[in-house]
């Protein structure tokens, strides 16, 4: 049984990655289109296979709410969009798969969980990485204790940002769309797999930030910005993520008698894992796979099944309540608990 998808927002990541991805998935599909331009929107529908009449504007969204052929709304618009469209989504009755970041406040993250409570659907946010072959088997292995103890965790994240260049890129280093700078767009990997591969909540955060008030893209948002977290059983993570360095997407986890290294962790693909100890350097063996088909799955199985998501609103707030700190933690030059 496959479901069916509307996307909203037919942009660079939904056409490049996500669209694609349907066609090797088993339980969901596209059946409805939602973007501001119709010529693009129609191109695309004729190309999925998408009936004319289930391709909607902004403006007439809401009566998706009479579609039967819509079980779960995909949005993948920027940030600072992600709210209302999910509200609207779940008032129209249906189940949300929300893009990460998941929006660009707590109190915004809170409305969209309250949201899908009050209307009994589900709220799934799009962590792709957690849903990623090498990203599972690096999980599995620090549980396993491959690694012995785990003692701390550095992950990078980074770009060069064109905004001028990229049409994907203009929201990107605007305030109000994106809610921050390098660090809610990319910077999340880092801070998101820390929780995933100790499996723990950071209890403090430290932070600093550097961004040229100069360079016109950092005017609004932060460029580089360096941050640690405490874990409860020790474990240290220091993270770096930055809008202003040669693309870099890695994480290494340090045990007392091995390390684990992803490098890249979390790409769109060929991802690369080597592991370290007394005996030397490995490459284990890991069958690359489709993330963005898996995840998609995953959400319609939860539909399917009356599931509970394995990353669902509550995990995307919890990230936005340390980007949060991490934001205070650098303007204060304070420690900051959380
Ligand atoms: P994009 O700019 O290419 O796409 C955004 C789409 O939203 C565009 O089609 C744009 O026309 C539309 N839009 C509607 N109203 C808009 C408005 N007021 N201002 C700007 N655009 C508006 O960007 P993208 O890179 O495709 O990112 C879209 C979302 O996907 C973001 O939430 C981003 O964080 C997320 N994303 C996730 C991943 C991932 O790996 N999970 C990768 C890239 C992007």
């Amino acid at each position: 049984q496959k479901l069916g998808f509307a996307i909203v927002g037919l942009g660079k990541f939904a056409q490049q990655q996500m669209m694609p991805a349907f066609k090797e998935c088993k339980h969901a599909r596209i059946t409805a289109l939602v973007s501001g331009s119709p010529d693009k929107a129609r191109k695309l529908a004729r190309e999925y296979g998408v009936e004319e009449k289930n391709v909607y504007s902004y403006d007439n969204f809401d009566s998706i709410k009479d579609n039967p052929a819509v079980d779960v709304v995909y949005i993948v618009l920027p940030p600072g969009l992600h709210t209302e469209y999910t509200i609207r989504a779940a008032k129209a009755g249906k189940h949300v798969l929300c893009e990460k970041p998941m929006a660009t406040s707590v109190a915004d993250c809170q409305k969209m969980i309250e949201a899908c409570e009050k209307a009994g659907k589900k709220l799934m946010i799009a962590y792709r990485a957690q849903f990623e072959p090498f990203n599972l088997d690096a999980i599995a292995r620090i549980k396993k204790g491959e690694l012995g103890k785990l003692r701390q965790i550095t992950a990078d994240h980074g770009r060069s940002v064109k905004p001028t260049e990229e049409p994907a890129e203009a929201w990107r280093v605007q305030k109000k769309l994106a809610g921050g700078g390098s660090l809610m767009d990319i910077g999340i990997y880092s801070l998101n797999a820390t929780r995933y591969l100790t499996g723990e909540e950071p209890v403090e955060v430290t932070a600093q930030e550097f961004s040229d008030k100069s360079d016109p893209r950092f005017k609004e948002v932060e460029d580089t910005i360096h941050f640690t977290l405490r874990f409860p059983s020790g474990v240290l993570a220091s993270c770096t993520s930055s809008y202003s360095i040669q693309e870099v997407k890695r994480f290494r986890a340090f045990g007392d008698k091995a390390w684990l290294d992803l490098d890249p962790a979390t790409d769109y693909y060929e991802h690369h894992m080597t592991i370290g100890d007394k005996d030397g350097k490995r490459q284990p063996k890991i069958k690359e796979g489709n993330q963005f088909a898996a995840e998609l799955d995953h959400m319609a199985e939860c539909v399917l099944q009356n599931k509970t998501p394995k990353t669902p609103g509550e995990e995307g707030l919890k990230d936005i309540r340390l980007v949060m700190a991490i934001y205070e933690a650098a303007r204060t030059g304070k420690r900051v608990k959380v």
